[in-house]
């Protein structure tokens, strides 16, 4: 419907016909807007007011045509683009026939063809009016249609572009990719790019490198590279961008590294963005209270508890404790609490409050959790997380993975790809926010199955589990509950006892959840806040299946209450 409804409106109207000006107050009749005359706006008189245009649906600026009746609005820019377009040369096949400006088709059109949406030139989703062909569906937007002769953009590029219309196709000096019709030229340099490359980024900072890049025609000094996104060949001799840093060799293709503008910021200067980092850095020790020769802080106020830490190296008695910060167990050297059980890795404690993960390029904050489900492994969590843009949780394990890794149940190196939605290799389980896959082969890894611990015991064994990625077997057996296991999938086993377990059986469900935290979740039938307990003292009875309670448990905290439930029973 909305491409009749588009042509109507234009066919007939003829060239620029729109513009009946009115001398004194400058009045328009548009065909996006029969109903009422639009009277020109020169400047913004309420600043505060915002609206939209209602061709491109951009915020509205000065000057435009607006209608006070209907609060129609145009950009004067967006009004005054010709309603016709006859002979033009991106379309011979119906060049007869001309093209016309129609207004973008919305959403809440009825019939949209996802064709129509798109720009037949530069594949951008069209902001604004677009110029169709009545006949099929042929369309561009219309800087494709109206393209400027001369570019020029000294931020961008030292020399103007100028517009070089051609036959067929090209190979775009600045990003390597096909274009069609549309080029621009700059004869100093002698390259030939898309208009869009016109205006490429000189310097970017890319999430997953730890420097700035530069945007480069050529890249001489150096050997085959591959770029660090795709894997795929960069040809030496087209546009990429690259660290200039010496040892780095890191180059990537135009369109891989500019495909998501989440995960790159473009720079001015390098120093400039240098400067900025230093600055963002942030330590997560608020206050160093003593320090030994050796300059190292002896005692220390940290974010993550209310009391002094101390330094330690060794535990006065020989416990088990792990690490509130990470969950792992605690090593050499480390920091603990004088007043109460808190113990932290001395590399959890210098972990920066602030810094930026390869995840995205907006800064991650060091945040303290009892209770957090992570949003890359999946798994609840205690202790330290990165929050990135104040959605992402993101738990230690999970944070110390890098983007390219190399791990023990695979031949080949991995690389994150976040366009990834493949069932990954060592739980089955479909990913879809990207995961990490092999380069060479068809392997995928998630980030819960990197972030597996190598070796683990369970009762059901008196020796270590290890982590095993392959089983020979056709059928397999899972020794703790004893229902089958698939034997494709990565699995616990002890090779003297010849045990073999499900990841999860080894584990249990919780495995990095701090015992005694209070489960700061919605989804358990009691009124009280429960706390978590990995066992139980005694053997109770579950409120709620009524078995003995000899695993992962909630207890209330109230003393009055003598409430205690299975985990798994929590959410009947
Ligand atoms: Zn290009
Ligand atoms: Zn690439
Ligand atoms: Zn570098
Ligand atoms: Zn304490
Ligand atoms: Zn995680
Ligand atoms: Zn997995
Ligand atoms: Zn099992
Ligand atoms: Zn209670």
């Amino acid at each position: 419907m909305s491409e009749n409804k588009g042509e109507n409106e234009s066919v007939g109207v003829g060239e620029n016909e729109n513009e009946r000006h009115n001398k004194s107050v400058q009045k328009i009749t548009h065909p996006f807007h029969e109903e009422h005359p639009l009277v020109l706006v020169a400047e913004q008189s309420n600043e505060g007011l915002k609206a939209y245009c209602d061709g491109c649906r951009e915020l509205l600026s000065t000057p435009c045509f607006t209608c006070i009746h209907c609060n129609y609005h145009l950009h004067k820019q967006c009004a005054e683009v010709p309603l016709y377009l006859p002979n033009h040369p991106l379309h011979p096949q119906h060049s007869h026939l001309g093209l016309f400006l129609r207004q973008r088709p919305y959403p809440n059109d009825q019939v949209v063809y996802v064709r129509d949406l798109f720009c037949n030139l530069c594949q951008k989703q069209h902001s604004g009016p677009f110029y169709g062909c009545s006949l099929c569906h042929f369309n561009i937007n219309i800087g494709c249609a109206l393209p400027m002769s001369i570019v020029e953009d000294k931020s961008r590029h030292q020399h103007p572009f100028t517009l070089l219309r051609r036959r067929g196709s090209f190979i775009c000096d600045a990003c390597d990719t096909e274009g069609n019709f549309v080029s621009y030229i700059c004869s100093t340099c002698n390259i030939m790019v898309h208009k869009k490359c016109t205006s490429l980024p000189r310097i970017i900072k890319f999430s997953r490198h730890d420097h700035c890049i530069f945007h480069k025609y050529f890249l001489k000094d150096l050997t085959r590279q591959v770029c660090k996104i795709c894997f795929k060949e960069v040809k030496l001799d087209r546009g990429s961008y690259s660290c200039r840093k010496p040892g780095c060799n890191y180059v990537v293709h135009v369109n891989c590294v500019l495909e998501d503008d989440d995960l790159y910021k473009v720079i001015e200067e390098e120093k400039q963005w240098e400067e900025l980092y230093e600055k963002s850095m942030q330590s997560s020790i608020i206050h160093v209270i003593e320090v030994n020769e050796a300059r190292e802080a002896t005692k220390i106020e940290h974010f993550s508890h209310q009391h002094c830490l101390v330094l330690a190296n060794k535990m006065e008695r020989e416990i088990e404790r792990k690490c509130d910060g990470c969950m792992l167990s605690i090593s050499p050297l480390f920091y603990y609490c004088s007043e109460c059980p808190f113990f932290l890795h001395k590399t959890c404690v210098e972990l920066p409050r602030i810094k930026q993960h390869w995840f995205r390029q907006s800064n991650a904050t060091l945040n303290f959790k009892g209770f957090l489900k992570c949003s890359f492994c999946c798994r609840p969590c205690s202790g330290f997380f990165y929050t990135i843009r104040r959605y992402l949780q993101m738990c230690l394990m999970c944070a110390k993975v890098a983007d390219i890794i190399e791990c023990e149940g695979h031949q080949h190196f991995l690389f994150f790809d976040f366009k990834c939605k493949e069932n990954c290799n060592g739980c089955g389980i479909r990913c879809w926010h990207g995961a990490f896959k092999c380069g060479k082969c068809k392997f995928v890894l998630d980030f819960a199955c990197l972030t597996l611990p190598h070796s683990s015991f369970h009762k059901i064994d008196e020796h270590m589990l290890k982590l095993t990625y392959h089983d020979d077997k056709e059928k397999s057996y899972c020794d703790i509950c004893e229902q089958e296991r698939d034997p494709s999938l990565w699995y616990y086993s002890c090779s003297i006892c010849d045990t073999s377990a499900h990841p999860k059986c080894v584990l249990g469900q919780f495995p990095f959840l701090n015992d005694g935290i209070t489960w700061d979740d919605v989804d358990h039938p009691h009124t009280h806040d429960l706390n978590f307990f990995r066992k139980a003292k005694g053997y109770p009875e579950c409120f709620r299946c009524g078995k003995l309670c000899q695993e992962e448990i909630l207890k209330c905290g109230e003393s009055t209450c003598n409430y205690i439930i299975h985990c798994k029973c929590r959410d009947y």
